[in-house]
């Protein structure tokens, strides 16, 4: 694949941009990080020219595609009458009415601007309502960039069991409130729960461990945590910015038949755009509403993104649109299994039809961090390198996202794209 462009763009910004890429993750595209020109519907163009379909959706938000005509007119509608007031605006009012119909056991929103900033807003919330202070994350989650979740996201065997930063500049004084426990492992978080009896204000998890290997709960896991959190008098959150608005309208809630306390949105609720958001039952919401605790942001509830996700709810509501995405992405997984069955290669993938990742070298579908681990990585990533070749553009680690504009279209190119880069494993 040409990428003479690309890889010239990105020594020229490394010389003034630190890293060269925007945010680490994007690091890890290989085999350089590409620049595009312009995308549209399933595609993406490079600066050199090359046409890629697009798997990767900007990490998750593109659930529309690329410059979808809808969401490009209602921004421009917003645009023509203002781009930010810091005052209210009726879209608001229609985006929190429009997210309580669709998302069960929502009766209050909150508005903010990226998944991180949703996350420890939820935190916050859960602080106010319970009064307390500590909370339990899971080993191998992804909760965004602050201190106090970002820790043991992707620990080494060594570091199994223990809450380490993921990165240099993290203190470890401030996430000494945060407490690590391993997934889908009731009886770990029960301990855990029972060790620091009411000191617990929220367990956070990802309804789907969908940044480290597409993990599926266990039955019964996320119910039993829910419950858990009930009885310790904890909030339980779901983190559904990869989730939500992606595996069902009303995202994991709607997808497992789950209410927990509170859940938060990012990514694929704006289409593209910045925009995130909390939601809750009016009883946490209290919390905000009575002055226990507060919520801010100066581009909170930002006209054009509030435009962008009313628009993107709106195009998602047509129906069979989920059954679509689904279909289209379980397609790509069965024809990667079949075809490597064949050749003798070992392949499991998981998570759902939307959101998956591709797993050689295990026998079973990983259910933690720690057997994501034990796949081949080596023989994923070449997998990655060959549709790359061919034409197909996924994340790094074998993961993939599914949108509303693959078509049967880029199916058929995707299927035979599998069966050739197979062949060339
Ligand atoms: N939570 C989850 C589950 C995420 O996947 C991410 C981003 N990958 C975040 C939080 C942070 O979101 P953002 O990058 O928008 O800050």
């Amino acid at each position: 694949m040409k990428t003479n462009h690309s890889k010239a763009l990105y020594e020229r910004a490394c010389k003034s941009l630190a890293m060269g890429v925007s945010t680490a993750f994007r690091k890890a595209v290989t085999p350089v990080p590409l620049y595009v020109e312009r995308a549209e519907g399933p595609y993406l163009y490079t600066v050199d020219g090359v046409e890629l379909i697009d798997y990767a959706l900007a990490w998750g938000p593109l659930i529309l595609g690329n410059n979808h005509p809808k969401l490009t007119a209602a921004i421009s509608d917003q645009l023509a009458r203002g781009y930010t007031f810091g005052l209210q605006h009726r879209g608001e009012a229609e985006l929190a009415e429009l997210m309580v119909e669709v998302i069960p056991g929502v009766e209050r929103v909150i508005f903010s601007n990226t998944g991180t900033e949703a996350v420890q807003a939820a935190i916050r919330i859960a602080r106010g309502f319970t009064g307390r202070e500590k909370i339990v994350k899971f080993e191998g989650h992804y909760h965004g960039w602050v201190n106090n979740v970002l820790v043991s996201n992707h620990p080494t065997p060594e570091q199994f069991g223990l809450t380490v930063g993921d990165v240099g500049g993290q203190p470890p004084t401030e996430f000494l409130l945060t407490l690590t426990c391993p997934w889908n492992d009731l009886d770990a978080l029960r301990k855990m729960l029972e060790t620091n009896k009411g000191q617990i204000a929220a367990v956070i998890t990802e309804p789907i461990m969908v940044n480290s290997g597409s993990c599926m709960p266990d039955e019964g896991f996320l119910n039993g945590l829910i419950e858990m959190c009930s009885e310790f008098g904890a909030a339980s959150i779901f983190d559904e910015v990869i989730t939500g608005f992606r595996v069902a309208l009303g995202g994991a809630r709607q997808f497992f038949n789950l209410q927990p306390d509170l859940s938060t949105y990012a990514k694929a609720m704006a289409g593209g755009f910045t925009m995130s958001a909390v939601g809750g039952s009016a009883k946490v919401f209290a919390a905000v509403e009575d002055g226990r605790t507060s919520h801010f942001g100066t581009y909170n509830g930002n006209p054009i993104s509030v435009a962008a996700a009313k628009a993107t709810i709106q195009a998602l509501s047509e129906p069979g649109t989920f059954d679509r995405m689904h279909a289209h992405g379980n397609a790509i997984r069965d024809c990667i299994v079949l075809e490597a069955t064949k050749r003798g290669i070992k392949v499991v993938t998981s998570g759902t039809g939307v959101a998956f990742h591709v797993h050689f070298g295990l026998d079973e579908k990983p259910r933690s961090y720690r057997d994501v681990l034990k796949a081949d990585a080596g023989t994923g990533s070449k997998f990655r390198t060959a549709l790359l070749e061919l034409g197909l553009y996924n994340l790094p680690a074998g993961r993939w996202y599914v949108g509303a504009a693959h078509t049967e279209k880029e199916l058929q190119k995707t299927l035979a794209s599998i069966r050739i880069a197979m062949e060339r494993l």
